[in-house]
């Protein structure tokens, strides 16, 4: 794993007169040039040649300069990572970024600085260690099971790695698990158990909170240790199996889909805040003690409401998630920190400015 010292050595070497901010032409990446087009910084869009005209077609959040690819692998290359340093570009790693170049590869071969913790990729990629951060953390969380005979009620079962929903499926008891698991196996998308996470299938309803966690900013909640803390959205996915209802009144098979394909805007009832928060300052403090400095930036928590047990947390995405693609303009939760449109985009762009007055780039990046 590149150690972070090495990467704050690159940084050192960055002039920070002219520091950009960079990323994938992807996902949430028109939020994350227009963010840093208010904020005055310099944006650097990584795309592929065939994609250029789109992403050129939108004025207002187009990057200052295209660093086009004929595939996501020459990021990798020496020549290109050299091209980007020689920039001065700090990387916003978004889902597609950290999917295209691979967190494996981002761990070990990419040494460009990243805006956040390159830690979180080690922990949130794989799902047993995620869930002993949320076992540290204390907060709720769905039931796993060790063993497909264990089950009693129903199950989601999971493929590793963030696979946006596509492939899981939901089962009753050990029959209907293994009748899908060998459908799996000879298609040879698994090959055993381990590939797999049964978890405890959640009633309830689904929020999608997205935090932006300040290093260089004052405490604004208590129990945090430091830093400041603040909800700029939420969101609800929208998955196939939401359209579930339009094939009734028989239960057509192909609605049974996890795969995510939108997003929707929710508001959470007031009074339930103070839960969300609580567990999330739980998720903060507990990836400060498991991964120094633990988490930097933007990062989205996903929970299940349920009726009895409140919040169920059964994924933190450390990263800027595409839900936060609905509030360019800010959110029913950004104005009551700030006084501009603020989008989770212009937040990171914000930060790095803060850092540069601050002369304190080194604390946001690894
Ligand atoms: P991403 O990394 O993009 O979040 P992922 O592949 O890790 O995607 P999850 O977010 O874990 O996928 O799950 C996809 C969807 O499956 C969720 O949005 C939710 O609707 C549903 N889901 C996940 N876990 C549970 C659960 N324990 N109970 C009920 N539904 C669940």
């Amino acid at each position: 794993m590149i150690d972070r010292s090495e990467i704050l050595g690159i940084l050192s070497g960055y002039n920070e007169s002219d520091i950009k901010i960079g990323t994938i032409c992807s996902h949430s990446s028109l939020q994350i040039f227009h963010g840093a087009r208010r904020e005055g910084i310099p944006s650097v869009g990584i795309v592929l040649r065939e994609n250029k005209p789109y992403y050129e077609s939108f004025p207002k959040a187009t990057p200052d300069i295209f660093m086009e690819v004929e595939s996501y692998k020459e990021i990798l290359t020496d020549h290109f990572q050299k091209r980007l340093i020689s920039e001065n570009v700090v990387i916003v790693p978004h889902g597609s970024f950290v999917e295209y170049v691979g967190s494996d590869n981002i761990l070990e071969r990419f040494r460009v600085p990243l805006i956040g913790n390159r830690l979180t990729l080690y922990w949130e990629g794989d799902r047993r260690r995620q869930r002993e951060w949320l076992e540290e953390a204390r907060v709720n969380t769905p039931k796993i099971y060790r063993n497909p005979s264990e089950i009693d009620k129903p199950v989601i079962v999971k493929l590793h790695g963030a696979k946006g929903g596509k492939g899981y499926f939901k089962a009753s008891n050990k029959e209907e698990f293994y009748t899908r698991f060998n459908e799996l196996k000879v298609k040879n998308v698994v090959d055993g158990l381990d590939d797999l996470v049964i978890e405890e299938f959640i009633a309830g309803v689904r929020y999608y909170p997205h935090f932006f966690y300040s290093v260089l900013g004052e405490k604004n909640l208590p129990r945090l240790e430091e830093g400041r803390l603040e909800l700029l959205g939420i969101d609800r996915r929208l998955e196939v199996i939401d359209e579930i209802h339009r094939g009734l009144p028989l239960i057509i098979e192909d609605y049974l889909d996890y795969t995510v394909t939108g997003n929707i805007p929710v508001v959470v009832r007031e009074k339930y805040l103070v839960s969300l928060l609580e567990d999330t300052i739980r998720i903060v403090s507990a990836a400060r003690k498991l991964f120094y400095p633990g988490l930097i930036g933007p990062f989205c928590i996903e929970t299940i409401y349920h009726p009895v047990r409140g919040f169920i947390v059964f994924e933190v995405s450390a990263r800027i998630v595409a839900g936060t693609n609905l509030y360019p303009n800010g959110s029913p939760y950004s104005v009551y920190y700030h006084d501009e449109p603020m989008s989770m985009g212009r937040r990171i762009a914000r930060e790095v400015k803060n850092a540069l007055r601050m002369n304190s780039l080194d604390k946001l990046v690894y």
